[in-house]
Protein backbone atom coordinates (compact mmCIF):
# COMPACT_ATOMS: atom_id res chain seq x y z
CA UNK A 1 0.00 0.00 0.00
CA UNK A 2 1.46 3.62 -0.88
CA UNK A 3 -0.14 5.93 1.80
CA UNK A 4 -3.87 5.76 0.19
CA UNK A 5 -6.59 4.05 1.36
CA UNK A 6 -6.37 0.24 1.10
CA UNK A 7 -5.19 -0.28 -2.66
CA UNK A 8 -1.80 0.32 -4.32
CA UNK A 9 -2.10 3.75 -6.28
CA UNK A 10 -2.78 3.92 -10.13
CA UNK A 11 -2.10 5.82 -12.67
CA UNK A 12 -5.67 6.87 -12.72
CA UNK A 13 -5.35 8.18 -8.99
CA UNK A 14 -3.49 10.25 -9.81
CA UNK A 15 -5.03 11.90 -12.64
CA UNK A 16 -7.77 12.31 -10.76
CA UNK A 17 -5.86 13.82 -8.15
CA UNK A 18 -4.67 16.20 -10.46
CA UNK A 19 -7.68 16.65 -12.07
CA UNK A 20 -9.14 17.65 -8.68
CA UNK A 21 -6.56 20.16 -7.29
CA UNK A 22 -5.19 17.56 -4.86
CA UNK A 23 -1.60 18.94 -5.43
CA UNK A 24 0.01 21.42 -3.32
CA UNK A 25 3.77 22.29 -2.36
CA UNK A 26 5.71 22.31 0.57
CA UNK A 27 8.72 24.69 0.56
CA UNK A 28 11.99 23.36 2.47
CA UNK A 29 14.15 26.64 3.31
CA UNK A 30 17.91 26.42 2.03
CA UNK A 31 20.01 28.02 4.79
CA UNK A 32 23.70 29.89 3.80
CA UNK A 33 26.38 28.79 5.75
CA UNK A 34 27.65 32.10 4.99
CA UNK A 35 25.22 34.10 7.15
CA UNK A 36 23.19 31.46 8.55
CA UNK A 37 20.08 32.61 7.20
CA UNK A 38 17.69 31.58 4.93
CA UNK A 39 18.62 32.35 1.55
CA UNK A 40 16.02 29.96 -0.69
CA UNK A 41 13.77 27.08 -0.70
CA UNK A 42 12.75 24.14 -2.86
CA UNK A 43 9.17 23.02 -3.77
CA UNK A 44 8.54 19.77 -3.16
CA UNK A 45 4.75 18.17 -4.00
CA UNK A 46 2.15 17.29 -1.40
CA UNK A 47 -0.76 14.82 -2.32
CA UNK A 48 -3.49 16.60 -0.03
CA UNK A 49 -6.14 13.37 0.09
CA UNK A 50 -8.90 14.52 2.97
CA UNK A 51 -6.50 15.43 5.88
CA UNK A 52 -3.69 13.17 4.87
CA UNK A 53 -0.81 13.81 2.79
CA UNK A 54 0.46 11.89 0.05
CA UNK A 55 4.36 12.18 -0.09
CA UNK A 56 6.09 11.74 -3.49
CA UNK A 57 7.99 8.64 -2.49
CA UNK A 58 4.31 7.10 -2.99
CA UNK A 59 3.67 8.26 -6.67
CA UNK A 60 6.64 10.40 -8.40
CA UNK A 61 8.32 7.07 -9.27
CA UNK A 62 5.03 5.70 -11.28
CA UNK A 63 4.96 9.21 -12.73
CA UNK A 64 8.12 9.19 -13.72
CA UNK A 65 7.94 5.07 -14.73
CA UNK A 66 5.15 5.40 -17.09
CA UNK A 67 5.63 9.90 -18.55
CA UNK A 68 2.80 11.07 -16.49
CA UNK A 69 5.89 13.28 -14.56
CA UNK A 70 5.29 15.91 -17.58
CA UNK A 71 1.50 16.10 -17.53
CA UNK A 72 2.35 17.16 -13.36
CA UNK A 73 5.24 19.33 -14.40
CA UNK A 74 3.03 20.81 -16.86
CA UNK A 75 0.19 21.22 -14.71
CA UNK A 76 2.24 22.39 -11.08
CA UNK A 77 5.20 24.97 -12.99
CA UNK A 78 2.42 27.73 -12.98
CA UNK A 79 1.30 27.33 -9.49
CA UNK A 80 4.42 27.29 -8.62
CA UNK A 81 5.48 30.40 -10.30
CA UNK A 82 2.65 31.78 -8.86
CA UNK A 83 3.40 30.85 -5.61
CA UNK A 84 6.99 31.95 -5.81
CA UNK A 85 6.16 35.54 -6.91
CA UNK A 86 3.24 36.60 -4.62
CA UNK A 87 3.94 40.14 -3.45
CA UNK A 88 5.61 39.40 -0.72
CA UNK A 89 8.74 40.80 0.46
CA UNK A 90 10.20 37.85 2.42
CA UNK A 91 10.17 35.87 -0.34
CA UNK A 92 11.77 38.63 -2.90
CA UNK A 93 15.43 38.05 -2.36
CA UNK A 94 15.08 34.41 -2.40
CA UNK A 95 15.43 31.54 -5.10
CA UNK A 96 13.13 28.83 -5.60
CA UNK A 97 14.07 25.54 -6.54
CA UNK A 98 11.05 22.87 -8.88
CA UNK A 99 12.07 19.13 -9.44
CA UNK A 100 11.77 18.67 -13.27
CA UNK A 101 12.37 15.42 -15.06
CA UNK A 102 14.54 14.84 -17.95
CA UNK A 103 11.44 13.50 -19.81
CA UNK A 104 10.51 17.05 -19.53
CA UNK A 105 12.80 17.98 -21.71
CA UNK A 106 11.87 16.22 -24.54
CA UNK A 107 8.20 17.84 -24.60
CA UNK A 108 7.90 20.74 -27.02
CA UNK A 109 4.79 22.11 -24.81
CA UNK A 110 7.52 22.51 -21.83
CA UNK A 111 9.68 24.58 -24.08
CA UNK A 112 6.73 26.96 -25.13
CA UNK A 113 5.63 27.11 -21.26
CA UNK A 114 9.03 27.99 -19.98
CA UNK A 115 9.19 30.26 -22.79
CA UNK A 116 6.31 31.98 -21.72
CA UNK A 117 6.80 32.62 -18.01
CA UNK A 118 10.56 33.18 -18.49
CA UNK A 119 11.13 34.53 -22.13
CA UNK A 120 10.03 38.22 -20.69
CA UNK A 121 13.28 38.32 -18.07
CA UNK A 122 10.75 39.23 -15.29
CA UNK A 123 12.09 36.89 -13.28
CA UNK A 124 15.34 37.72 -12.37
CA UNK A 125 18.48 35.35 -12.98
CA UNK A 126 18.94 32.60 -10.71
CA UNK A 127 15.49 33.07 -9.05
CA UNK A 128 14.20 30.04 -10.35
CA UNK A 129 16.05 26.70 -9.92
CA UNK A 130 15.18 23.14 -11.98
CA UNK A 131 16.78 20.75 -10.05
CA UNK A 132 17.70 17.48 -11.92
CA UNK A 133 18.40 14.13 -10.29
CA UNK A 134 21.19 12.42 -11.75
CA UNK A 135 20.47 9.30 -12.36
CA UNK A 136 17.50 10.51 -15.22
CA UNK A 137 20.15 12.23 -17.13
CA UNK A 138 21.33 9.22 -18.93
CA UNK A 139 20.44 9.11 -23.04
CA UNK A 140 19.72 12.56 -22.95
CA UNK A 141 19.20 13.38 -26.52
CA UNK A 142 21.18 16.48 -28.42
CA UNK A 143 17.74 18.42 -28.09
CA UNK A 144 17.21 18.16 -24.32
CA UNK A 145 20.91 19.14 -24.09
CA UNK A 146 20.07 21.92 -25.77
CA UNK A 147 16.97 22.62 -23.92
CA UNK A 148 18.77 22.67 -21.09
CA UNK A 149 21.10 25.24 -22.54
CA UNK A 150 18.16 27.25 -23.62
CA UNK A 151 17.17 27.57 -19.65
CA UNK A 152 20.02 28.69 -18.64
CA UNK A 153 20.07 31.44 -21.35
CA UNK A 154 16.87 32.29 -19.59
CA UNK A 155 17.99 32.94 -16.58
CA UNK A 156 16.95 29.34 -14.97
CA UNK A 157 19.59 28.24 -13.17
CA UNK A 158 19.79 24.20 -13.04
CA UNK A 159 21.32 21.91 -10.32
CA UNK A 160 22.54 18.65 -10.25
CA UNK A 161 20.15 16.60 -8.03
CA UNK A 162 21.04 13.56 -5.42
CA UNK A 163 24.33 13.61 -6.19
CA UNK A 164 26.43 10.85 -4.83
CA UNK A 165 23.02 8.15 -5.33
CA UNK A 166 24.21 7.35 -9.36
CA UNK A 167 27.06 7.41 -11.17
CA UNK A 168 27.83 10.70 -12.19
CA UNK A 169 29.96 10.54 -15.59
CA UNK A 170 31.89 13.01 -17.12
CA UNK A 171 29.65 13.55 -19.79
CA UNK A 172 27.43 14.80 -17.26
CA UNK A 173 29.20 16.98 -14.95
CA UNK A 174 30.90 18.51 -18.28
CA UNK A 175 28.48 18.70 -20.75
CA UNK A 176 25.66 19.73 -18.97
CA UNK A 177 25.22 23.72 -17.84
CA UNK A 178 24.59 22.64 -13.99
CA UNK A 179 25.67 25.88 -11.41
CA UNK A 180 25.02 23.51 -8.41
CA UNK A 181 25.41 20.03 -7.05
CA UNK A 182 23.26 18.77 -4.40
CA UNK A 183 25.19 16.58 -2.30
CA UNK A 184 22.49 13.63 -1.27
CA UNK A 185 21.50 12.78 1.99
CA UNK A 186 23.07 9.03 1.80
CA UNK A 187 26.51 11.21 1.80
CA UNK A 188 25.80 13.63 3.73
CA UNK A 189 24.07 11.24 6.82
CA UNK A 190 27.96 9.51 6.86
CA UNK A 191 29.44 12.40 8.24
CA UNK A 192 28.64 12.07 11.93
CA UNK A 193 26.73 8.87 12.27
CA UNK A 194 28.55 5.09 12.22
CA UNK A 195 31.62 3.85 13.56
CA UNK A 196 35.25 5.98 13.66
CA UNK A 197 36.16 4.83 10.06
CA UNK A 198 33.34 5.05 8.25
CA UNK A 199 32.99 8.84 9.98
CA UNK A 200 36.49 9.80 8.75
CA UNK A 201 35.95 8.18 5.58
CA UNK A 202 32.41 9.94 5.18
CA UNK A 203 33.92 13.42 5.77
CA UNK A 204 36.92 12.87 3.30
CA UNK A 205 34.40 11.75 0.39
CA UNK A 206 32.18 14.79 1.62
CA UNK A 207 34.95 17.36 1.80
CA UNK A 208 36.27 15.63 -1.57
CA UNK A 209 32.88 15.77 -3.78
CA UNK A 210 32.74 19.73 -2.23
CA UNK A 211 36.13 20.41 -3.81
CA UNK A 212 35.71 18.58 -7.29
CA UNK A 213 32.29 20.79 -7.72
CA UNK A 214 34.75 24.29 -6.26
CA UNK A 215 37.21 23.32 -9.22
CA UNK A 216 34.02 23.07 -11.85
CA UNK A 217 32.77 26.86 -10.78
CA UNK A 218 29.24 24.94 -9.05
CA UNK A 219 27.98 25.88 -5.86
CA UNK A 220 27.21 23.47 -3.36
CA UNK A 221 24.28 22.42 -1.64
CA UNK A 222 24.17 19.71 0.85
CA UNK A 223 20.83 17.97 1.73
CA UNK A 224 19.72 15.95 4.45
CA UNK A 225 20.81 17.59 7.68
CA UNK A 226 19.49 16.10 10.52
CA UNK A 227 21.78 17.02 13.06
CA UNK A 228 24.17 19.52 14.39
CA UNK A 229 27.19 17.97 14.22
CA UNK A 230 26.50 17.82 10.56
CA UNK A 231 25.82 21.17 10.56
CA UNK A 232 29.15 22.25 11.98
CA UNK A 233 31.35 20.24 10.13
CA UNK A 234 29.66 21.67 6.58
CA UNK A 235 29.92 25.01 7.73
CA UNK A 236 33.40 24.68 7.34
CA UNK A 237 33.70 22.38 4.31
CA UNK A 238 33.24 25.40 2.08
CA UNK A 239 30.09 23.97 0.81
CA UNK A 240 27.58 27.01 0.08
CA UNK A 241 24.26 26.26 1.15
CA UNK A 242 22.48 23.57 3.41
CA UNK A 243 18.75 21.51 3.72
CA UNK A 244 17.34 19.70 6.38
CA UNK A 245 15.19 18.18 9.23
CA UNK A 246 17.97 19.60 11.57
CA UNK A 247 17.15 23.35 10.28
CA UNK A 248 13.31 23.12 9.08
CA UNK A 249 10.93 20.59 7.44
CA UNK A 250 9.19 21.25 3.95
CA UNK A 251 6.61 23.54 5.05
CA UNK A 252 3.19 25.02 3.47
CA UNK A 253 4.15 28.39 1.78
CA UNK A 254 2.45 30.81 4.85
CA UNK A 255 4.53 28.76 7.36
CA UNK A 256 7.62 29.51 4.96
CA UNK A 257 6.84 33.18 5.10
CA UNK A 258 6.14 33.14 8.66
CA UNK A 259 9.61 31.35 9.47
CA UNK A 260 11.38 34.08 6.66
CA UNK A 261 9.86 37.10 8.35
CA UNK A 262 10.91 35.54 12.28
CA UNK A 263 14.14 36.40 11.07
CA UNK A 264 15.20 33.46 12.34
CA UNK A 265 19.29 32.50 12.17
CA UNK A 266 21.12 29.23 12.47
CA UNK A 267 24.86 29.45 12.74
CA UNK A 268 26.93 31.64 9.73
CA UNK A 269 30.48 31.05 9.24
CA UNK A 270 31.75 32.20 5.84
CA UNK A 271 35.30 30.39 6.78
CA UNK A 272 34.74 27.40 4.45
CA UNK A 273 35.45 29.40 1.92
CA UNK A 274 37.99 30.80 2.84
CA UNK A 275 39.81 27.62 3.18
CA UNK A 276 38.81 26.55 -0.54
CA UNK A 277 40.57 30.15 -1.72
CA UNK A 278 43.84 28.73 0.19
CA UNK A 279 43.50 25.51 -1.86
CA UNK A 280 42.89 27.35 -4.80
CA UNK A 281 45.64 29.44 -5.03
CA UNK A 282 48.43 26.52 -4.28
CA UNK A 283 46.69 24.37 -7.10
CA UNK A 284 47.08 27.75 -9.13
CA UNK A 285 50.59 28.23 -8.41
CA UNK A 286 50.95 24.00 -8.95
CA UNK A 287 49.78 24.05 -12.11
CA UNK A 288 51.44 27.32 -13.13
CA UNK A 289 54.94 25.65 -12.11
CA UNK A 290 53.81 22.25 -14.30
CA UNK A 291 52.96 24.74 -17.15
CA UNK A 292 56.31 26.56 -16.43
CA UNK A 293 58.58 23.48 -16.78
CA UNK A 294 56.96 21.66 -19.24
CA UNK A 295 56.94 24.78 -21.51
CA UNK A 296 61.16 25.07 -20.67
CA UNK A 297 61.40 21.12 -21.89
CA UNK A 298 59.47 21.43 -24.71
CA UNK A 299 57.21 19.01 -23.46
CA UNK A 300 53.62 21.03 -24.22
CA UNK A 301 50.68 18.56 -23.71
CA UNK A 302 48.30 18.01 -27.01
CA UNK A 303 45.07 20.36 -27.16
CA UNK A 304 46.66 22.08 -23.94
CA UNK A 305 45.13 25.75 -26.18
CA UNK A 306 41.49 24.17 -24.86
CA UNK A 307 42.42 23.34 -21.54
CA UNK A 308 40.69 25.36 -18.74
CA UNK A 309 43.54 25.21 -16.43
CA UNK A 310 45.71 26.51 -19.81
CA UNK A 311 43.72 29.21 -20.15
CA UNK A 312 43.08 30.51 -16.56
CA UNK A 313 46.46 30.44 -16.72
CA UNK A 314 46.84 33.23 -19.23
CA UNK A 315 43.89 35.23 -17.86
CA UNK A 316 43.96 37.81 -15.09
CA UNK A 317 42.60 38.05 -11.70
CA UNK A 318 39.23 38.10 -11.97
CA UNK A 319 38.82 34.87 -13.93
CA UNK A 320 40.54 31.93 -11.93
CA UNK A 321 38.19 30.58 -9.21
CA UNK A 322 40.40 32.64 -6.59
CA UNK A 323 39.14 35.73 -8.52
CA UNK A 324 35.59 34.40 -8.72
CA UNK A 325 35.02 33.89 -5.37
CA UNK A 326 37.01 37.42 -4.34
CA UNK A 327 34.73 39.36 -6.74
CA UNK A 328 31.10 37.24 -5.51
CA UNK A 329 30.83 35.95 -2.49
CA UNK A 330 34.46 36.99 -0.91
CA UNK A 331 32.52 40.42 -1.34
CA UNK A 332 31.06 39.72 2.23
CA UNK A 333 34.76 40.39 3.44
CA UNK A 334 35.29 43.90 2.12
CA UNK A 335 35.61 45.11 5.80
CA UNK A 336 38.40 42.75 6.59
CA UNK A 337 41.61 44.44 5.71
CA UNK A 338 43.05 41.56 4.44
CA UNK A 339 40.51 40.76 2.42
CA UNK A 340 41.27 44.38 0.99
CA UNK A 341 44.65 43.68 0.59
CA UNK A 342 44.69 40.28 -1.37
CA UNK A 343 43.35 42.44 -4.64
CA UNK A 344 47.02 44.16 -5.68
CA UNK A 345 48.74 41.29 -4.86
CA UNK A 346 46.87 38.70 -6.89
CA UNK A 347 46.52 41.07 -9.75
CA UNK A 348 50.24 41.05 -10.01
CA UNK A 349 50.15 37.69 -9.19
CA UNK A 350 48.49 36.92 -12.15
CA UNK A 351 50.81 39.53 -14.48
CA UNK A 352 53.86 37.52 -13.26
CA UNK A 353 52.77 34.65 -14.45
CA UNK A 354 51.69 35.51 -17.74
CA UNK A 355 55.46 37.60 -18.21
CA UNK A 356 57.02 34.12 -16.73
CA UNK A 357 54.84 31.85 -19.45
CA UNK A 358 55.43 34.27 -22.34
CA UNK A 359 59.57 34.62 -21.18
CA UNK A 360 59.91 30.67 -21.75
CA UNK A 361 57.84 30.74 -24.98
CA UNK A 362 60.32 32.70 -26.39
CA UNK A 363 62.95 30.93 -24.95
CA UNK A 364 64.31 33.46 -22.93
CA UNK A 365 66.09 32.27 -19.84
CA UNK A 366 67.86 34.93 -18.30
CA UNK A 367 68.39 36.85 -15.31
CA UNK A 368 64.75 38.65 -15.84
CA UNK A 369 62.97 35.44 -15.87
CA UNK A 370 64.72 34.22 -12.62
CA UNK A 371 64.10 37.48 -11.57
CA UNK A 372 60.05 36.74 -12.34
CA UNK A 373 60.32 33.51 -10.95
CA UNK A 374 61.38 34.54 -7.23
CA UNK A 375 59.07 37.22 -7.94
CA UNK A 376 56.21 34.60 -8.08
CA UNK A 377 57.15 33.22 -5.30
CA UNK A 378 57.43 35.99 -2.98
CA UNK A 379 53.30 37.30 -4.39
CA UNK A 380 52.96 33.43 -3.47
CA UNK A 381 53.60 33.36 -0.09
CA UNK A 382 51.95 36.70 0.41
CA UNK A 383 48.45 35.32 -0.76
CA UNK A 384 48.70 32.92 1.37
CA UNK A 385 49.53 34.95 4.26
CA UNK A 386 46.75 37.10 3.69
CA UNK A 387 44.50 34.28 3.25
CA UNK A 388 45.26 33.07 6.23
CA UNK A 389 45.12 36.50 8.15
CA UNK A 390 42.12 36.66 6.85
CA UNK A 391 40.33 33.15 7.80
CA UNK A 392 42.26 34.17 11.51
CA UNK A 393 40.10 37.44 11.12
CA UNK A 394 37.00 35.60 10.53
CA UNK A 395 37.33 33.44 13.46
CA UNK A 396 38.02 35.38 16.02
CA UNK A 397 34.58 37.92 14.85
CA UNK A 398 31.44 36.56 15.86
CA UNK A 399 29.41 33.94 13.71
CA UNK A 400 28.33 36.67 11.80
CA UNK A 401 30.99 38.56 10.17
CA UNK A 402 31.96 42.12 11.30
CA UNK A 403 34.85 43.80 10.86
CA UNK A 404 38.54 43.11 11.89
P1 LIG B 1 14.58 15.62 -3.64
O1 LIG B 1 14.35 16.58 -4.75
O2 LIG B 1 15.97 15.14 -3.44
O3 LIG B 1 14.03 16.32 -2.33
C1 LIG B 1 14.57 16.14 -1.05
C2 LIG B 1 13.81 15.09 -0.29
O4 LIG B 1 14.49 14.83 0.94
C3 LIG B 1 12.41 15.52 0.10
O5 LIG B 1 11.61 14.35 0.16
C4 LIG B 1 12.62 16.06 1.52
O6 LIG B 1 11.45 16.07 2.30
C5 LIG B 1 13.63 15.07 2.03
N1 LIG B 1 14.44 15.61 3.12
C6 LIG B 1 14.79 16.88 3.33
N2 LIG B 1 15.57 17.01 4.42
C7 LIG B 1 15.72 15.77 4.94
C8 LIG B 1 16.42 15.24 6.07
O7 LIG B 1 17.07 15.95 6.83
N3 LIG B 1 16.37 13.89 6.24
C9 LIG B 1 15.66 13.08 5.41
N4 LIG B 1 15.65 11.76 5.67
N5 LIG B 1 14.98 13.54 4.33
C10 LIG B 1 15.03 14.87 4.09
P2 LIG B 1 10.17 14.29 -0.52
O8 LIG B 1 9.45 15.58 -0.33
O9 LIG B 1 9.54 13.04 -0.05
O10 LIG B 1 10.51 14.17 -2.07
C11 LIG B 1 11.16 13.02 -2.56
C12 LIG B 1 11.56 13.20 -3.99
O11 LIG B 1 10.42 13.32 -4.85
C13 LIG B 1 12.33 14.48 -4.25
O12 LIG B 1 13.68 14.31 -3.85
C14 LIG B 1 12.16 14.64 -5.75
O13 LIG B 1 13.06 13.81 -6.44
C15 LIG B 1 10.76 14.11 -5.95
N6 LIG B 1 9.85 15.28 -6.04
C16 LIG B 1 9.30 16.00 -5.06
N7 LIG B 1 8.54 16.99 -5.56
C17 LIG B 1 8.63 16.89 -6.92
C18 LIG B 1 8.10 17.64 -8.03
O14 LIG B 1 7.41 18.66 -7.86
N8 LIG B 1 8.43 17.21 -9.28
C19 LIG B 1 9.24 16.13 -9.51
N9 LIG B 1 9.54 15.79 -10.77
N10 LIG B 1 9.78 15.43 -8.50
C20 LIG B 1 9.47 15.80 -7.22
MG1 LIG C 1 15.31 18.19 -5.39
MG1 LIG D 1 17.81 15.40 -3.59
Amino acid sequence: MDGHGDHPLMLHDIKDGLEGDEFIFHYQPKISFMTGRIIGAESLLRWRRGSTFIQPGAFIPLAEKTGFITVITERMLPKFIADVTIDDEHLRDLSFAFNISSHDLRVPGFRSQVEEIFGSGRLGEGKIIFEMTESTLVDMSYQSIQMMHDLHKMGVRLSLDDFGTGYSSLEVLSTFPFSSLKLDKSLVNHMCAGNQVTVGKGNKIVNSNIRMAQRLGMRVVAEGIEDSCTYKKLLYSGCHQGQGFYMSRPLPLDELIALVRSGKRWEGKPIGLVYQAQVDHIQWRKDMMELFYHLRNNDIPEGIEEDQEFKEMLGDHTECNLGRWYYSDGRDYLDYKAYREIEAYHKELHETGRSLLGRVIADRFDDQLFGLLERLNALSGEMIRLLQDLENDVHRSTAVAGPA
